[in-house]
């Protein structure tokens, strides 16, 4: 998308096991358990880790269940694919608008839909599509985090062992569950070896060209981890997974020249283009406290080559989650998903021997 850099969010995320987690490698050991957790090579040992993919797939899902709460019907469903039933020229998918944004935009680039529903498209050509018109169409979830036709603006690195922690894992016991009773399989039984409860990770969470409201789906996933809401890896419905997760300081950057911008403010992308494309709000901005906004709260503003930074610690930065949140909050509530994204039985017509 923008081949600018406007903003960005960065901060490093502590993360504590409260119990057992396991974010299994998918390798089998030859002798030992069954389940094993995911390690890498690092400083010459094989260390457990928390991969940021398994990271990001985690906090995506909760933000998809938050805004579905706040707003049915606005938020896509990233492993719904749509099929096509040749012979009755329909799409085969529970509900369009379920179906995953990409796969969406897919469809509509190879001429598949035929949109004579939408009046006003009545010619059916296969669709161009902007990488603006891509953003602007995703659903909020794939705005963030992205979809396989957008890359999204938000990267989480992999979590380490955070320097003063050690790395301790212990033998569990798993039952298999039967699929037909509900009770215990026999013979099912498997060892399963978990991080333990106790032990920090460390990783890096970035966001750069971000719109206001999206810096607060971070502050509430930030919340959300702090107060210990969100499990992460396998077997959470056995209990496990239980985390919690502390930040002690969110910087939030802009590049370049910006004038006009009081220190309690926080511009997001909307306001820094001040174009209104993309999607983007000339509006997009938020009022974190009164001024004078003071050092004492752990607010700090300082100027590095061409970056303009400015730091949230303590106070301001429950501020600056609880302005954020609210944003985030007002923007779902009054989110339209576009038409051509929510239509729930579009025909589609056969491609004429287009190559797709
Ligand atoms: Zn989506």
């Amino acid at each position: 998308m923008l081949k600018q850099l406007r903003n960005e969010c960065r901060f490093t995320l502590t993360i504590h096991t409260e119990g057992p987690v396991l974010i299994k490698s998918g390798h089998s050991t030859v002798s030992g358990p069954d389940m094993t957790p995911v390690r890498t090579y690092r400083n010459g040992n094989a260390e457990v880790y928390l991969p940021g993919s398994s990271l990001k797939g985690v906090f995506r899902s909760h933000i998809e269940k938050v805004i579905r709460t706040l707003n049915d019907d606005v938020v896509c469903n990233p492993f719904v694919k749509a099929d096509l039933d040749n012979q009755n020229n329909q799409l085969i998918c529970p509900k369009y608008s379920e179906v995953s944004c990409g796969d969406k935009f897919e469809l509509r680039q190879k001429d598949k839909l035929l949109v004579n529903r939408v009046p006003w498209r009545r010619h059916p050509e296969k669709e161009v599509l902007s990488n603006e018109v891509v953003y602007l169409e995703s659903c909020p979830a794939c705005r963030l985090f992205g979809s396989t036709s957008f890359i999204g603006r938000v990267a989480i690195s992999d979590a380490y062992l955070a320097e003063d922690s050690q790395q301790r894992t212990e033998q569990r016991d798993g039952v298999g569950i039967d699929r037909f009773t509900g009770g215990a399989a026999s013979g099912a039984k498997f060892d399963l070896q978990v991080v333990s409860s106790g032990v920090d990770f460390q990783t890096n969470i970035y966001m750069r060209n971000f719109e206001v409201w999206q810096l607060g789906i971070l502050m509430l996933i930030l919340t959300d981890l702090e107060n210990g809401l969100i499990r992460i890896g396998s077997g959470r419905s056995r209990g496990l997974g239980n985390i919690k997760a502390t930040v002690s300081e969110v910087s939030v950057n802009y590049l370049g020249i910006v004038s006009g911008r009081s220190a309690n403010e926080v511009w997001g992308l909307g306001k820094l283009m001040n174009n209104g494309t993309y999607g983007t709000d000339t509006t997009d901005q938020v009022t974190i406290q009164q001024e004078p906004i003071e050092e004492t709260q752990g607010f700090r503003e300082e100027t590095r080559g061409v970056r303009n930074i400015t730091t949230f610690r303590d106070k301001s930065l429950q501020n600056l989650k609880q302005a954020t949140i609210d944003t985030f909050v007002a923007k779902i509530q009054s989110w339209e998903m576009p038409e051509t994204m929510q239509f729930d039985h579009l025909e589609f017509q056969q491609d004429g021997g287009r190559n797709d």
